[in-house]
């Protein structure tokens, strides 16, 4: 990173979006010259994304305290053409909270705006501002007795303005939705600077279109979402958790019906694990056990969550049946809390210990549940057939039909030239989820990451209304240019 100062990057030619040379002191009179960061060192923490992948610069960061003060900064850009990447907690995963290598963008970040507006025990809501983190909201959910189920693994520091930026997904989706299904109303501020005040807790309002969910999943390219009215859920009462050990998917699929079946709304969380990540987790990670006496091909980490009692007993009258069904061939049930965070650790630790494996070309796709089986059949015949050795670790949401179709470069490859297969693996594994009527994005979205891709698998009328709204809402492109659209 060179050291920029304030004058050299005003100075650094970009063409005809040449900043006015009071651009930063007038941002400044906003926010306060202490909430404007434009030395590079301070920077940096903005420009680059968790993943590595790329690497922005930009004008300053603009960190406002208030939706008073989002809605004159935006006023401010409008008025100079300047252009806006909005950024959470900056844990994206596909680049939609970086800004272009060209400089000439600010990034607005939300993180100072993080307080709790308002808790209404019998609504059932929370009204808290965009930049508050996810831990955050589950603590101030919890102090109200209540809970708030979205739960993914950067929860410590993401937060929830980029979560509904994103529409996040993470491991309760299965029994509570997604962002987009947990909020009820949202404040916005609009690309003239204008402020949408939709802070509504009504689950019933049939008053025309649903705007929230135009902004929600956006990422930040329609809009600021600088606040949201947050659904609340009852406490769990009892939450059981099993390590079950199984032949194929095919098996995986059986047990979840099964499940649904013999509980009703109590499956919160279906994660498929196959061996060669809890090879990968014993390899990498310290302290870590494996979850039965002898290996399977795959596994199930699965949770229940009731508000009733004698959930241990539906657990196991749900296990007893899975093995007379010869559905399942082991499992443990965590007997502690201890052994729920164990269990947990080894689904939670698996990226990571794929990180330290070498090389991982990663897709972050959904098919059908139904058609989960045939789909990773398929994607592991077609992506070794390309590269003899490569190694398969499909894991994550099977309850959703969302899987963390990865792959790992073959045993001591070499890496740079594994990852040089990068498109070409994303080809082979998408051509396969488009032949399922999946998705491309299950829950990370488009970013950067994916924009170039959006044009060949997106239905051309929805990409074309997309492009619309785009337009209508940001007629001068000033908010997040580049991604998605
Ligand atoms: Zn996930």
């Amino acid at each position: 990173m060179s050291s920029k100062t304030k004058t050299g990057a005003l100075q650094k030619p970009s063409g005809s979006n040449m900043p006015r040379a009071d651009l930063l002191p007038r941002i400044a009179a906003i926010i306060g010259a202490k909430n404007l960061v434009t030395q590079a060192a301070d920077m940096v923490a903005y420009l680059n994304e968790p993943r590595d992948l790329f690497h922005g610069k930009a004008l300053c960061v603009a960190r406002p305290g208030s939706t008073a003060e989002v809605a004159a900064l935006v006023a401010l850009c409008a008025e100079t053409g300047t252009k806006i990447v909005p950024q959470g907690g900056n844990t994206g995963l596909v680049g939609g909270q970086t800004p272009s290598e060209r400089g000439d963008e600010i990034v607005l970040s939300l993180t100072r705006m993080n307080r709790l507006r308002e808790v209404d025990a019998s609504s059932n809501t929370l009204i808290v501002e965009a930049g508050m983190t996810l831990a955050q909201v589950q603590a101030e959910a919890d102090r109200a007795e209540r809970y708030f189920p979205l739960s993914l693994a950067s929860e410590g520091s993401c937060t929830i303005g980029g979560n509904l930026a994103t529409n996040a997904g993470g491991t309760a989706v299965l029994a509570y939705g997604n962002a987009r299904d947990l909020t009820l109303g949202l404040e916005v501020v609009l690309a003239d600077g204008r402020i949408l005040s939709d802070l509504s807790k009504l689950r019933k309002d049939n008053t025309g279109y649903d705007l929230k969910n135009l902004f929600i999943g956006s990422e930040g390219t329609l809009g600021i979402i600088t606040a949201a009215v947050l659904k609340l859920y009852p406490k769990p009462r009892a939450i059981e958790t099993v390590f079950v050990g199984l032949r194929d998917p095919h098996q995986a699929v059986r047990l979840l019906d099964l499940a649904h079946d013999m509980t009703g709304g109590e499956v919160k969380t279906f994660e498929l694990i196959p061996r060669v990540g809890i090879d990968f987790v014993l390899t990498h990670g310290e302290g870590l056990r494996d979850p039965l006496p002898s290996a399977h091909a795959q596994y199930v980490l699965l949770e229940l969550a009731s508000q009733s009692d004698g959930l241990a007993g539906r657990l196991l009258a749900l296990l007893e049946k899975a093995m007379e069904k010869e559905i399942i061939e082991d499992a443990a049930i965590a007997a502690s809390l201890d052994q729920r965070k164990a269990f947990w650790c080894l689904r939670e630790f698996l990226p990571d210990a794929q990180g330290r494996e070498g090389g991982s070309i990663k897709h972050d796709v959904s098919v059908p549940i139904s058609d989960v089986p045939a789909f990773l059949e398929e994607v592991e015949a077609a992506v070794t057939q390309r590269l003899p050795g490569a190694r398969l670790v499909a894991f994550g949401h099977l309850g959703d039909g969302n899987i963390h179709c990865n792959v790992s470069q073959p045993k001591d490859a070499d890496k740079a030239g594994f990852l040089a297969l990068w498109d070409e693996i994303n080809e082979i594994v998408h051509r396969i989820v488009i032949a399922h009527h999946g998705s491309i994005s299950a829950e990370h979205g488009i970013g950067r990451l994916k924009r170039e891709l959006l044009p060949k698998v997106k239905d051309s009328v929805a990409l074309d209304l997309m492009r619309t709204l785009k337009a209508t809402l940001d007629p001068q492109g000033i908010f997040n240019p580049g991604k998605v659209v």
